[in-house]
């Protein structure tokens, strides 16, 4: 069984505009402490992992103490890594995972950000974080493509595992699609990583995913026991898509995950939308809007 995800977006606030942001994050809304607290408590049973994402969530003020609330569960930050500070990092339990985005090398990174220094301030949070474990998420955009030997050799550096994410067509990324790879990048991708990934084993992860007759059997998606929740509380399925199950501060959480779970959209996906997959998608490589996303709530 995959490990079941619970993403905590805590707060709508960003340092950065990233060119594919889901959210077209920095915007409104912050989940407060004593609430995030309760849904803590309420995810026991439902999930393994909280991700606490936002926005940035070391701009929320109480995100040191809602980790230490979490540890019952693995615990992931996903971050810009853009000023952290040395005691926040010493006050994190050792159950947090550090995940950082880094979408290319140096002015390529900032441009992508659209955040001058966001690179050399990035890298002197990694520098803080040797001792940490942590996790390095790059995006498969355009601008990046000729710099994947320097980012391994750059997370290979810093001891952190590499994750290449692709673009999903959603948020920000549906303005900006200048940066979306062609087919046959896609293509050149695809072959490129699962080379890297079957000679690197576990320090390389990718879900950059083509749909193929074997996915007529169900597609082996990521997402599968995975929830999101927004900074003004509405829970959705991921943080991609764009459907509310309800919201938490009108319902518990278990009783949202409870009526989501019955729900067709919940069952087809726990099957890897098997009865959905159509082979003639335009774009093989984006199974989230073409297939998922036409699948109501
Ligand atoms: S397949 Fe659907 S539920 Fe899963 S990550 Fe993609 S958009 Fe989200």
């Amino acid at each position: 069984m995959n490990a079941r995800f619970l993403e905590l977006e805590i707060t709508g606030a960003c340092y950065h505009l990233c060119r594919h942001c889901y959210g077209s994050f920095p915007r409104e809304g912050e989940l407060d402490k004593y609430t995030v607290m309760q849904v803590i408590d309420e995810a026991g049973g439902y999930f393994d992992c909280i991700i606490f994402s936002g926005g940035e969530p070391f701009l929320h003020p109480d995100l040191i103490a809602l980790t230490h609330h979490a540890q019952d569960f693995v615990v992931f930050i996903t971050t810009t890594g853009d000023a952290l500070g040395k005691e926040q990092l010493l006050d994190l339990p050792g159950n947090v995972v550090l995940v950082f985005g880094l979408d290319g090398i140096g002015e390529v990174h900032d441009y992508y950000r659209g955040k001058p220094g966001a690179y050399a301030r990035l890298l002197k949070s990694l520098e803080l974080t040797q001792d940490r474990p942590k996790e390095i998420i790059v995006t498969l955009w355009k601008g990046m493509l000729s710099q994947v030997d320097d980012i391994i050799a750059l997370a290979e550096h810093y001891g952190a595992l590499l994750h290449f994410n692709a673009v999903i067509p959603v948020g920000r990324a549906r303005l900006n699609r200048e940066i979306l790879l062609s087919r046959e990048e896609n293509e050149m991708m695809h072959e490129k990583l699962e080379t890297l990934r079957r000679e690197r084993g576990a320090f390389l992860v990718t879900d950059l995913y083509k749909i193929t007759e074997k996915d007529l059997g169900g597609i082996d998606l990521f997402c599968k026991g995975r929830y999101s929740i927004t900074p003004t509380g509405d829970v959705r399925p991921c943080e991609f898509h764009p459907g509310v199950f309800g919201n938490i501060f009108e319902t518990s959480l278990g009783h949202i995950i409870e009526q989501a779970k019955e729900s067709d959209f919940i069952k087809a996906r726990e099957t890897g939308f098997k009865d959905q997959v159509r082979l003639d998608v335009q774009n093989p490589f984006n199974y989230h809007t073409e297939i998922c996303h036409t699948f109501a709530l």
